[in-house]
């Protein structure tokens, strides 16, 4: 018997062997036990906190979702709203692109309760196989495949997003302050790159989850990942302030710090008798904004699509979905490296400035992962080229092997060094 609040769960009642076991209640263990709930599978799903999904709010552009999924997903959308902004010093826009976003305490109180004694919270996986579980307590559970969503695992050098947010319940002042504009007080503000540059690229994140209710955070593309937390919360009070925000009280604050690969290792174990990994550990995150959500999704909908085709299906449509895209992110990768490497930190911000003059359906690939050739082109001739070629002159370098990467998979699969593409600059 599990105490889960004032529920008493027994698990009594399941085969010997299960079909599934996912390790990890988070938001990619938590979206693939929905999916599984809509197909006769004997699953369960054991998290080591009380609750599903941590303290995240997790949003994204509503086109980063596979259009199939966006029906189920609805239901557990906390919010929605019709396009989005940002604002750089020299550019302001309002992309009509969706936004949504879907509060970990919502996903917990949906999703638990359908969940019922398929869900084994409080409890903490102490090994694990492709087989077999080992509770802390010393229990051992058996499945046909054991997935491992146990979250993010360093898998080689990064730089990061980080953030701390404030959830604040606000009065508005009839004059909306020198900075404020009413566009704001509605519309998600994704970027707003008008606060002074500190530690790399830095803006403002804002959502109106009313009128008066809104989450601000304060962002950071650093190469550190510390976070001054009391200070950072004051640069959000004088924020607020100079909009005419008057903040009446803090309801909730968030604090993350997303790794963002510069290089990274192969998520995929060599051991044949190894747990697949799916969520951050599998490396099913985009690597420049360090999401997950929409890749979390299309993976509990493969997963749903592939399990009437029997096990096998599953664990190689799984293995291919993790190697695809190791191989499709390797371009955000890059994109990193030149950031990071080879944009002043105070002068990111015109970085993106320039991506975001870009057309829409180009920003939203992106977001979404899914860069056609011509985007890629289109990106990097036109946004991180100029940069690159000024760093190098800047620092008196002639080449800069841009396409480089030392992801060791390259290795593994017969690479040898040497410069595949390079700038050469001559004055
Ligand atoms: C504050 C924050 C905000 C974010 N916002 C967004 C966003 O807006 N949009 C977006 O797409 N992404 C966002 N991300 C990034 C990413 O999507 C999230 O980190 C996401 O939660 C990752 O999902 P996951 O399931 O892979 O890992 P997690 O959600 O971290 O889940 C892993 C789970 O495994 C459990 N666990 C670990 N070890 C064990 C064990 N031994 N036994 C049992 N259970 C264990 C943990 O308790 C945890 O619940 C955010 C991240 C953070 C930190």
């Amino acid at each position: 018997m599990i105490a889960r609040g004032r529920v008493q769960i027994v698990l009594t009642n399941f085969p010997s062997k299960l079909d599934i076991i996912i390790v990890g209640g988070g938001l990619a263990g938590g979206l693939i036990a929905k999916r599984l709930l809509d197909r006769n599978v004997s699953f369960l799903l054991i998290e080591s906190s009380p609750s599903l999904g941590g303290h995240h709010t997790w949003s994204y552009h509503e086109t980063d979702i596979p259009p199939e999924c966006r029906e189920w997903m609805r239901a557990f959308q906390s919010y929605r709203w019709d396009s989005h902004s940002i604002q750089f010093p020299k550019l302001s826009r309002t992309l009509e692109t969706p936004y949504c976003t879907l509060l970990s305490s919502d996903f917990d109180s949906k999703l638990a309760p359908l969940l019922g004694n398929h869900f084994r919270p409080n409890t903490r996986v102490k090994d694990l196989n492709r087989g077999m579980v080992a509770l802390e307590d010393g229990t051992v559970l058996e499945a046909k495949l054991v997935l491992d969503a146990r979250g993010w695992t360093p898998q080689g050098l990064t730089a990061y997003q980080k953030f701390v947010g404030l959830e604040v319940e606000v009065e508005i002042s009839e004059d909306s302050g020198a900075s404020g504009g009413s566009v704001q007080w509605t519309t998600p503000m994704l970027m707003d790159a008008t606060v002074p540059q500190l530690d790399g690229f830095r803006f403002m994140y804002t959502l109106p989850f009313s009128k008066n209710r809104f989450l601000i955070e304060d962002t950071y593309y650093s190469t550190q990942p510390d976070l001054n937390i009391p200070e950072i919360e004051k640069r959000i009070w004088n924020y607020a302030a100079d909009r005419g925000w008057k903040i009446q009280s803090v309801l909730r604050k968030e604090v993350g710090c997303l790794p963002l690969p510069l290089t990274a290792t192969f998520p995929l174990s060599q051991r044949s008798d190894a747990a697949i990994p799916v969520g951050l550990r599998a490396g099913l995150f985009h690597a420049t904004t360090g999401y997950s959500l929409p890749y979390a999704v299309a993976t509990a909908e493969l997963l749903f699509k592939l399990w009437p085709l029997g096990l096998a299906a599953v664990e190689s449509g799984l293995k291919n979905r993790i190697e695809d895209n190791w191989n499709q992110q390797s371009f955000y990768r890059l994109l990193n490296r030149m950031l990071f490497w080879a944009a002043k930190p105070t002068e990111r911000y015109k970085v993106l400035e320039k991506f975001y003059s870009l057309p829409s359906p180009t920003i939203e690939r992106f977001y979404a992962g899914s860069s056609t050739l011509f985007d890629r082109a289109r990106i990097l001739s036109g946004v991180l080229m100029a940069n690159t070629i000024q760093w190098c002159c800047e620092n008196n370098r002639h080449e800069f092997d841009f396409m480089r990467g030392d992801e060791d998979y390259k290795y593994r699969l017969g690479g040898v060094n040497r410069f595949v593409m390079r700038a050469r600059l001559t004055r």
